[in-house]
């Protein structure tokens, strides 16, 4: 009997974990990303420490799958899952956000050193990206830290709001969105 229950604990974990995965990269997937943001917060509530979010979007992606076929376009976004997981820490986690947007979750992390993993990773992509048939694909990126009273959504939000303004300032760079909590309203940081 506790063979057959421990097989069945097995099981469940097993298809969860599947359910979690996206297929093409490996990384977890959105609904892994949800379930994670909700404990790391609530870790950030019950010990002060400090958790950010870096969000990720392939720039003019359309047009590389245009100009180089869907499967290099895939490629691609493998590559870019691997520049992810090779250079962050064991207790970071990456996901695939969904199409060609990524986020990693930095639990203990300031705004700054979350920046700085970015900052990385934007630029060793840069350089893996590229090959003697293809020039190199490259990454706006968003970076965002936990401030009082933040759901994953406001989180992830100004995740956004930071990665909009990379779009908007040239693509191929960093940006940095932090709050001011007595309003819980936003600013940017240059
Ligand atoms: P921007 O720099 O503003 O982000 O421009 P963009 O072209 O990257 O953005 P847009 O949203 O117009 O296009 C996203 C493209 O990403 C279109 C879609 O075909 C491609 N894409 C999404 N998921 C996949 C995928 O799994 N594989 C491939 N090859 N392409 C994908
Ligand atoms: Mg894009
Ligand atoms: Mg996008």
């Amino acid at each position: 009997m506790q063979r057959e229950e421990a097989m069945v604990v097995r099981e469940r974990d097993r298809y969860r974990s599947l359910s979690e995965q996206d297929g093409l990269t490996g990384l977890f997937n959105r609904r892994a990303l949800d379930r994670q943001l909700e404990r790391s917060i609530a870790d950030v509530q019950k010990t002060g420490r400090p958790l950010s979010v870096i969000v990720l979007d392939a720039d003019h992606f359309k047009s590389y799958n245009d100009s180089y076929g869907h499967l290099a376009g895939d490629d691609i976004l493998r590559c870019l899952a691997r520049v992810m997981s090779n250079n962050v820490r064991r207790e970071d986690r990456c996901f695939r956000y969904g199409g060609e947007e990524f986020v990693v979750v930095l639990p203990g992390k300031t705004l700054e050193q979350a920046a700085s993993v970015a900052e990385r990773i934007r630029e060793v992509f840069r350089r893996h990206s590229a090959s003697s048939q293809r020039p190199a694909c490259t990454v706006s990126v968003g970076v965002a830290q936990c401030c009082e009273g933040d759901t994953p959504a406001s989180l992830l939000a100004r995740g956004d709001e930071a990665l909009y303004r990379a779009k908007d300032l040239g693509r191929d760079r960093v940006e940095r969105v932090t709050c001011v909590p007595a309003r819980n309203a936003t600013t940017v940081i240059d």
